[in-house]
């Protein structure tokens, strides 16, 4: 059989066997609808309770915090557009930054049109925010403030418990999109003072179509799918129960293996940074050398373009992005590398291998032998890589 490697698991995972196990069940035997009386809803209800519980207990929540969505983009529709609504009398300044995911960025951006103003803050050449550039951005009108965890394309880690701070002082709603962050990093919601937090149970080995956003008790934020009064009325529609029982399973697994997954795969994560930068020369590690989440690696190849790498590692069977699953079809270079300063010539020429649970060190040492030469040979068609190297 030819190789299949798969190095894109901050675009999706596959769901866990764990997981599917014990999702079948409600799709046949327990399919009552939890809103009925009777017991075959009630059965379903409890169920529900339970994955409720388990979403809580890993982000230190309480269960009636928790409000299970059609995945991460819902909830950050959910977030910033239910508070964004609910307290327009108090004010319409939204802050945000310039490398969130674009179900928060093209969110605000349609606030605006409504009339909301909204600040995108800049980021460092490590794709950090600043908690001052936080702080200095917040007017008397300022009702929400929302910072992804970390970022999905470079992998940086922010500092989410100084802004959460600077924005509990200020009495100002703090939002975080942690897609990227559950299961890879260890997070109380009480502890960070975090107001809401997003999650989508495909990115940590759970179904796709299911989230949850977590709304601290007090935070007022009105609903933005209007009908029944499921998820006590912020969020209509039925269940979807296979999915809620998934994403409770899913979250319980992954803080339960947190400490040895995450430091394995941290370790090849290591290997592959330190084997690419040594044997590709004229090429950068995106995002914090450090402060990354364990399982992103992001580099620019000068003189290539990501797409023509992409398709090259793929008759490998290597399974890569071009940074984020939502851009790519698009010539535009990525938001993200933009804002952390790359020209546009570089930031076309980007990949991100993101590593999950299957990966072995094997895997990594294919795409070392792989990658290099497939990055030369793509120079040697470059008529810029040939006058660089004749300057040489
Ligand atoms: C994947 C992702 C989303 C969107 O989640 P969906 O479940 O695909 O809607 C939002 N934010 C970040 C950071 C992501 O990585």
């Amino acid at each position: 059989m030819s190789k299949r490697i798969y190095l894109d698991h901050a675009a999706t995972t596959y769901t866990n066997k764990e997981v599917l196990n014990e999702m079948l069940p409600y799709f046949t035997e327990y399919f009552g609808n939890p809103s009925s009386v009777h017991q075959f809803g009630r059965e379903v209800k409890k169920s529900i309770d339970v994955a409720r519980d388990r979403v809580a207990k890993a982000i230190g929540a309480l269960p009636e915090e928790i409000y299970f969505t059609a995945g991460g983009s819902e909830a950050d529709n959910l977030a910033i557009k239910g508070v964004a609504y609910a307290n327009k009398s108090k004010g319409n300044h939204i802050i945000t930054t310039k490398i969130e995911h674009p179900a928060v960025l093209e969110t605000c951006e349609q606030l605006e049109k409504e009339g909301f103003e909204v600040t995108f803050l800049d980021v460092d050449q490590y794709g950090v925010v600043s908690p001052e550039a936080v702080r200095n951005a917040i007017k008397d009108n300022t009702i929400l403030i929302s910072v992804m965890y970390a970022n999905n394309e470079i992998g940086t880690i922010q500092p989410i418990s100084e802004i959460a701070q600077i924005a509990n002082e200020k009495k100002i709603y703090f939002h975080t999109d942690a897609v990227q962050a559950i299961g890879s990093i260890r997070i109380n919601v009480k502890e960070q003072n975090i107001d809401m937090l997003s999650m989508a149970s495909h990115k940590f080995y759970g179904p796709k179509g299911v989230g949850a956003l977590y709304v601290r008790k007090g935070v007022k934020l009105i609903s933005i799918i209007h009908g029944g009064s499921q998820e006590r009325k912020r969020r209509a529609g039925t269940e979807n129960v296979p999915g809620i029982i998934g994403i409770g399973k899913a979250i319980e697994l992954a803080y339960q293996k947190f400490d040895e997954n995450n430091a394995r795969i941290t370790m090849l994560r290591d290997k592959l940074i330190k084997g690419i930068m040594e044997k590709v020369p004229y090429t950068r590690l995106n995002g914090h050398p450090e402060n990354r989440l364990p399982n992103n690696t992001n580099f620019c190849f000068e003189y290539i373009e990501g797409e023509s790498l992409l398709l090259n590692l793929d008759m490998k069977g290597i399974a890569g992005s071009s940074g984020s699953a939502c851009s790519s079809g698009s010539l535009e270079p990525s938001h993200v590398l933009l804002a952390i300063g790359l020209p546009h010539e570089i930031a076309h020429g980007s990949l991100r291998l993101s590593l999950g649970e299957v990966n072995t060190e094997e895997d990594i040492e294919y795409v070392l032998q792989v990658l290099p030469e497939i990055v030369d040979r793509l120079r040697q068609m470059s008529p810029l890589y040939e006058k660089v190297k004749g300057g040489k």
